[in-house]
């Protein structure tokens, strides 16, 4: 008799792997605590931090910013 291989996740952001969705979710929180992220006012997709907020608009946005 052979032992199944349960369902396992990997991390995208580490590349662990863990068993089930549960289990990745929580390494996730755990190391992978999110960083700060900031949403764009004209679209609503979230970026990391201002400075990744900052280039998006620049980009998709064509705002100009000064800080
Ligand atoms: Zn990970
Ligand atoms: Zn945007």
């Amino acid at each position: 008799m052979r032992l199944q291989h349960p369902t396992t996740a990997a991390c995208d952001a580490c590349g662990d792997r863990f068993l089930g969705q549960n289990g990745l979710n929580m390494h996730k929180k755990k190391a992978h605590r999110h960083p700060t992220t900031a949403a764009c006012d004209a679209c609503g997709d979230r970026f990391l931090g201002q400075n990744g907020l900052n280039m998006h608009k620049k980009k998709a946005h064509m705002v100009n910013i000064y800080i």
